[in-house]
């Protein structure tokens, strides 16, 4: 199949690309290198099956395509909160010239969701059923709202223009390609650690979260979109949870040497707990993450070792 990855050179669309260039598809990955770098596809450069175009979602394009991923957004809240209103033209717009496309040329295409449509969430572990806990004129509200009204649309174009489309709800997923400077707290604490400095604790560290390998949520990413059985939403994510304090001591054992733990004030609207209910993944596609968060984590130090020794 020829396959569109918007997004596609960011942490989870490079990922994305490998699997599929290693089953045998074509891709195109379309990327404004907003928060993605052309290192995390270097390798594929001068693949046949491999093409590589610099665009921004937000103005029209158009590809004779078969499957479109739809995941261009910054994910990060630093990157995401860097130009409110254009995380929010990224998310409704890029939604419309993604389903307009998948329109015209009836292909089927998948929207990279996340577990921030819920919100702050008063429902625990949360199921696809949960409406969410948002606030609408908040600091994270360009990036969930924004999500939200992706997901709106993707149904609307369903229901109205009978588009194939697949919704996934995504959980904090980390891994190799993370970005050092990214703002999330799985790149933050072992950057820090391996740099020997403190680990930035937000709060008193008693938040949840609950966090997949990249591998495992590629894998259903892949299942979710070849199966006929549903559109979604769909949760994917590790239903491990962990606090923040438990995390960071996680990742001082694994780093070793001198850095502590410090506090700083807690962001607002950050989410108290978060943890994915994945029976209907379980049910519908026979996925559940096979990699446990210390056996991740080491892989994540591993790379962070390299990247930055370069
Ligand atoms: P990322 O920031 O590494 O990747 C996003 C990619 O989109 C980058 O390559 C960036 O340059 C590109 N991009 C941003 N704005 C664009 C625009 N206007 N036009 C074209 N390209 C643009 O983040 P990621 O973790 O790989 O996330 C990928 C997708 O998955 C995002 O849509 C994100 O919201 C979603 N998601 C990720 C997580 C996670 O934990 N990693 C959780 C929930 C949802
Ligand atoms: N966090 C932290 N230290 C950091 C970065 C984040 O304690 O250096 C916390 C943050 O306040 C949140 C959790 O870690 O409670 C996850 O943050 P992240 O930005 O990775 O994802 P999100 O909040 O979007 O789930």
């Amino acid at each position: 199949m020829r396959i569109l990855i918007t997004g596609g050179a960011g942490f989870l669309g490079s990922h994305l690309c490998d699997r599929l260039i290693e089953q045998g598809h074509e891709v195109i990955c379309l990327d404004n290198f907003f928060t993605g770098r052309k290192a995390n596809i270097q390798h594929l450069v001068g693949n046949p099956r491999f093409e590589l175009v610099r665009h921004d979602v937000i103005d029209p394009f158009k590809f004779e395509v078969d499957r479109i991923y739809n995941l261009a957004c910054p994910a990060s809240p630093p990157h995401y909160q860097y130009n409110p209103i254009k995380t929010m033209k990224t998310s409704v717009v890029g939604a419309i010239n993604c389903l307009g496309l998948a329109k015209r040329v009836k292909a089927r295409v998948f929207q990279a969701s996340t577990s921030e449509v819920y919100g702050d969430p008063n429902v625990h572990p949360q199921p696809e059923a949960y409406w969410g806990h948002v606030n609408p004129i908040g600091l994270r509200s360009c990036y969930d709202e924004g999500k939200r009204a992706a997901e709106t649309l993707f149904f609307d174009y369903h229901r109205e223009n009978g588009v194939d489309i697949r919704v996934i709800r995504i959980f904090n997923t980390y891994g190799p390609r993370m970005l050092p400077d990214d703002g999330r707290v799985v790149s933050n604490f072992i950057v820090q650690a391996l740099q020997g400095r403190d680990l930035t604790v937000y709060g008193e560290g008693s938040q949840t979260r609950s966090f997949c390998y990249v591998d495992d949520l590629v894998d259903g990413f892949m299942r979710f979109m070849e199966q006929e059985k549903i559109v979604g939403p769909m949760n994917l994510g590790n239903p491990g949870e962990f606090t923040m304090l438990q995390l960071a001591e996680l990742v001082l054992k694994k780093v070793g040497g001198k850095s502590k733990i410090t506090h700083l004030p807690l962001p607002s609207d950050d989410p108290k707990q978060r943890r994915p209910d994945i029976s209907l993944a379980k049910e519908t596609l026979g996925w559940e993450p096979k990699v446990p968060l210390e056996q991740g984590i080491e892989k994540t130090i591993a790379y962070f070792k390299s990247a930055l020794d370069k």
